[in-house]
């Protein structure tokens, strides 16, 4: 088994609770979903943290 093992960038996600509108950054310490997040750029409504996720650099794509 090869183990590159390339760090995957964590993504924090925040919805809008008054328009939907989506906010995806980067993910900080002490993040969890459902978390206030900051607050919306549209409509400056409070947001939520809806997921939180990791995603690899396009560039380093696993080829099997
Ligand atoms: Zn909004």
């Amino acid at each position: 088994m090869k183990k590159k093992d390339p760090k995957p960038e964590i993504f924090s996600e925040e919805t809008c609770q008054s328009c939907g509108e989506k906010i995806r950054r980067s993910f900080e310490e002490g993040d969890y979903v459902f978390r206030a997040g900051s607050p919306c750029k549209k409509c400056s409504s409070d947001t939520i943290i809806s997921s939180i996720y990791g995603e690899y650099p396009p560039e380093k794509q696993e080829k099997n």
